[in-house]
């Protein structure tokens, strides 16, 4: 397991600019990131994994040394098999802390060698998630500075397109709000 190679786990239900500043940080600081995607059946997410795949390689496409790459199961067990030494989790808030502090512990325990990194992103990403930016599309607000454009226009027609009944399945659930993490263990 090598401390040059680091994953960014995540829902990334949609990538948001928050992420991308946390993986430009990270980028700089490991020779390899991979942004890995959990396929996770119990979150109703609004994107399918291979559209937020989709997503997250447009957008990371002039950064050669970023992969992208969908995983399930355990997150050790994913490392392992990555041969990846360092997780890779962003905290805004104090919110943040509790989950992610139990999280890393967790995985500590299960995987002595693998180190989490915590990292704070810049100031204007300090109040964004996913799952507000879910929230301001819904309602037809505007997305500028919180996601990519590319990103943005695909929230507006998955929105739509579930408003109108044709994306039952694909999401569309009531959101808890910005600050209620609401994830899977990994
Ligand atoms: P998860 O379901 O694992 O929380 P997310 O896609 O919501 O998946 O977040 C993945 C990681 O990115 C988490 O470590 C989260 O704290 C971090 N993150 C999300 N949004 C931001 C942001 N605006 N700034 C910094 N880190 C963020």
């Amino acid at each position: 397991m090598k401390t040059s190679i680091a994953i960014y786990p995540g829902s990334f239900d949609p990538v948001t600019n928050g992420h991308l500043d946390l993986i430009e940080r990270g980028r700089k600081m490991f020779d390899h990131l991979i942004v890995a995607v959990l396929r996770n059946a119990g979150k109703d997410p609004l994107f399918t994994v291979l559209e937020r795949v989709e997503m997250l390689r447009e957008v990371l496409k002039q950064w050669p040394e970023v992969e992208v790459d969908v995983f399930d199961g355990l997150l050790v067990d994913y490392a392992r098999k990555r041969h990846a030494g360092v997780i890779l989790r962003g905290i805004r808030a104090v919110s943040d802390y509790e989950y992610e502090l139990q999280m890393a512990l967790m995985n500590r325990k299960l995987e002595p060698r693998l180190e989490t990194v915590f990292m704070l992103p810049g100031e204007p990403y300090s109040y964004l998630s996913a799952s507000l930016v879910r929230e301001i599309a819904r309602f037809g607000g505007p997305l500028d500075g919180f996601v990519p454009a590319a990103v943005g226009e695909r929230l507006r027609a998955k929105v739509t397109k579930t408003r109108s009944g044709a994306g039952i399945g694909a999401g569309g659930r009531p959101d808890a709000g910005p600050t209620r993490r609401k994830r899977a263990t990994h």
